[in-house]
């Protein structure tokens, strides 16, 4: 069982990287064959000057993308059947053979630690060599490591009480364990949403209340169109970080809050704002939000009992090159390889989301003006360097929103009124 085990995972393993690399490879190849031509749609509204260099943006990304998933791939199996985890296993078991609690709660720590320095250089070349080639980066090495000791401590101070919460119920809660972590953890991330715009986000960001009276004014109009309530509209400092613009919705209930990047406001015009703000309404009158935190639910909770099961199979851990079983080594080969198998089912979610950009859409040309929000996208996809030409298999496989072309095109029909 356990030999059958490393078989199907080294076989995902060796798929599902070969299929990252081919897919970001195919991307990379169409985007550069596209490279010399504005696609017709947009040669009123972008140069050719900004067409290649979005394709050269995002070609430079994607080949990053390809880098890392091969140094995770390599590092992943270098924990499990290169014995990696094993060892981490071996070496807290001589400092702490006592307090198995304490020691599994390190040996996740080690192995988390491990992971992130592995992706580190990749986030640091993203910003300090991609993003600054590209004139996006706006952040100084002293920021990027303050956010990451940040980061880091945040991480600490949420991630420990939840982690040692599953390894206490684990231990002492019966057969039912799992049930009850799911609970806990629900909750847990319910709590995150709840205190994330007022408490955590403010950590990174300044936001400041908006103050343009006018956009205000057209903002809290559309608001009261849509019969959406908010705690108040807020700028934030995204220009601090990237020149990228963006504008979210956060929270939920009654701590609801708009917030835009200031980068956002600089480049669109009141206009091209609302229609923005009514396709973010559209996620909320569609409830994409809450069906989202549904279906994590659902998976957390099918995922959970499934490691409630896998616990007690020895051939899980024999198969993944963990010799000793313990509740702490079933978990971290959960979290580490659990995402393999789950990679399959990534296009699936990804057309579910561009499904949701849909309604999203069709809810922003009802109450707003389609075609400010097509003169919206452009701008956005022009100001971020966004690809218009995106590989088809690799976009339909990646993509939580659909092609640029694809999406304006069905929103020129709604402005052409034939819905
Ligand atoms: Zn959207």
């Amino acid at each position: 069982m356990a030999s059958t085990l490393t078989a199907i995972f080294i076989a995902l393993l060796v798929f599902v990287t070969a299929t990252r690399v081919w897919l970001g490879r195919r991307h990379v190849s169409y985007i550069q064959s596209h490279r010399g031509q504005v696609p017709a749609a947009f040669n009123q509204s972008i140069s050719l000057d900004e067409h290649q260099k979005a394709a050269d943006y995002s070609s430079a990304k994607t080949r990053l993308v390809i880098t890392e998933a091969l140094a995770q791939a390599v590092l992943l199996a270098i924990f499990t059947i290169g014995g990696g985890l094993q060892w981490l296993d071996i070496s807290w078991r001589g400092a702490i053979p006592e307090h198995e609690m304490l020691r599994g709660a390190l040996v996740i720590l080690s192995a988390l630690v491990i992971g992130g320095l592995v992706d580190l250089p990749f986030e640091y070349y993203k910003s300090f060599v991609v993003d600054e080639r590209f004139g996006f980066n706006k952040m100084t090495r002293a920021m990027f490591f303050t956010d990451l000791i940040k980061h880091s401590i945040l991480g600490l101070a949420m991630g420990a009480p939840i982690l040692f919460a599953a390894l206490w119920l684990m231990q002492g809660a019966g057969d039912y364990w799992w049930f009850y972590l799911w609970a806990v953890w629900s909750v847990f991330n319910l709590l995150m949403l709840a205190i994330y715009p007022t408490f955590i986000a403010p950590l990174f960001n300044k936001f400041s209340p908006l103050t343009n009276e006018s956009l205000k004014a057209r903002i809290e109009a559309l608001l009261i169109k849509c019969g959406f309530r908010s705690q108040g509209l807020f700028v934030m400092d995204g220009s601090i970080r990237s020149s990228h613009g963006n504008a979210y919705f956060t929270g939920f209930g009654s701590s609801k809050r708009v917030v835009f990047f200031d980068t956002l406001l600089d480049r669109l015009n009141t206009d091209e704002i609302e229609a923005v703000l009514a396709h973010e309404l559209g996620h909320f009158k569609h409830k994409h939000v809450i069906k989202r935190i549904a279906l994590m639910f659902l998976v957390s909770f099918i995922g959970l009992a499934l490691l409630g099961w896998l616990k007690q199979q020895v051939w899980f851990y024999n198969g993944l090159g963990v010799t000793e079983a313990s509740n702490y080594m079933s978990l971290l080969l959960f979290l580490l390889v659990s995402p393999v198998f789950l990679f399959l089912l990534r296009p699936l979610m990804a057309s579910y989301s561009r499904k949701n950009e849909f309604e999203a859409d069709e809810y922003a040309a009802k109450n707003a003006d389609a075609r400010h929000l097509v003169e919206a996208l452009v701008k956005l996809y022009r100001d971020n360097a966004s690809t218009l030409t995106p590989d088809p298999l690799h976009s339909a496989f990646y993509d939580s929103h659909p092609p640029a072309s694809v999406r304006i095109s069905r929103l020129a029909r709604f402005s052409a009124g034939i819905s």
